[in-house]
């Protein structure tokens, strides 16, 4: 397919209203793509990044839906296809965290991590792939975790949800390689955002020892990551996980 201008394309992030998913969004707006966010909470965090990415001249557009359940997600597409048209990038962004050591972990911890992180990118790549293959064109980004890669004590749920979307994007990206689309995964770090400003001080200091950067990741770190591997530039790429954690894990 012939370069398209981005402002052609539309990208779509799952849990776009803040943190990682809101500086995604901006970047991704940035650079001309228009955008459609999805919430399922905070509908005035999302209408907000709109209006700011309308101010930049963005197409943009929220849309609520529950990212884990299949019936949210169907109708979560004919919305943003009613709206703003087909899906050309997608971000699997929404993510939770119910931390507990694994024999105290219940049941309802582990199956509400792996709904909202796991099977949420299931169901909104499936969605996502029939208008990409119509198109022959695709970017499909997982955002997965570091703990995902490396483990960490307290999130096996988490981390298990993480270390699956790397097998469920690398299976795709073997899948649809042959039409056009791409399907890599970030694999952020310690990153300030709402979901590590809960973390206690002593783990805080902890993790940042370990980061080789000496300094905790920001949000637009990892957007700039995402907007490579939805562009036209990272064609060639697939399959592939990119850590964005200031050489926390290096492998
Ligand atoms: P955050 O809590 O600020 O944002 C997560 C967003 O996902 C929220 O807007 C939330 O409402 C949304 N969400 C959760 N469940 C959803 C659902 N079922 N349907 C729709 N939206 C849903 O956290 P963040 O730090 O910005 O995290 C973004 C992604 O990055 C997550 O997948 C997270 O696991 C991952 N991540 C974050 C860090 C970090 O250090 N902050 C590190 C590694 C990976």
């Amino acid at each position: 397919m012939e370069k398209k201008e981005n402002g052609e394309y539309l990208a779509l992030v799952t849990g776009g209203g803040r943190g990682i998913g809101r500086a995604a969004a901006l970047e991704l707006g940035r650079r001309g793509y228009r955008v459609a966010v999805n919430y399922n909470t905070s509908a005035a965090a999302a209408e907000a990044l709109c209006e700011e990415l309308a101010a930049l001249g963005v197409q943009a557009a929220a849309f609520k839906a529950d990212v884990s359940r299949s019936e949210d997600v169907s109708a979560l597409f004919e919305a943003v296809e009613g709206t703003l048209g087909a899906v050309q990038v997608l971000v699997n962004n929404a993510g939770i965290t119910r931390d507990n050591l694994l024999m105290r972990m219940k049941d309802e911890e582990w199956e509400s991590v792996i709904s909202a992180n796991l099977t949420s990118a299931f169901l909104c790549t499936r969605e996502a792939l029939r208008g990409m293959v119509r198109a022959k064109w695709g970017r499909v980004i997982c955002v997965s975790s570091v703990a995902g890669l490396i483990g960490n004590a307290g999130q096996a749920n988490y981390s298990a949800s993480k270390a699956g979307l790397v097998g469920f994007a690398k299976s795709a990206a073997r899948e649809y390689a042959g039409k056009g689309i791409t399907v890599n995964v970030v694999a952020p770090g310690f990153i300030e955002t709402n979901m590590t400003d809960a973390l206690k001080e002593n783990v805080r200091s902890a993790m940042l020892h370990q980061i080789p950067a000496g300094r905790a990741g920001r949000p637009e770190d990892v957007a700039n990551a995402v907007a490579f591997l939805a562009s036209d530039e990272s064609a060639y790429v697939t399959g592939q996980v990119l850590a964005v954690d200031g050489g926390m894990t290096m492998c």
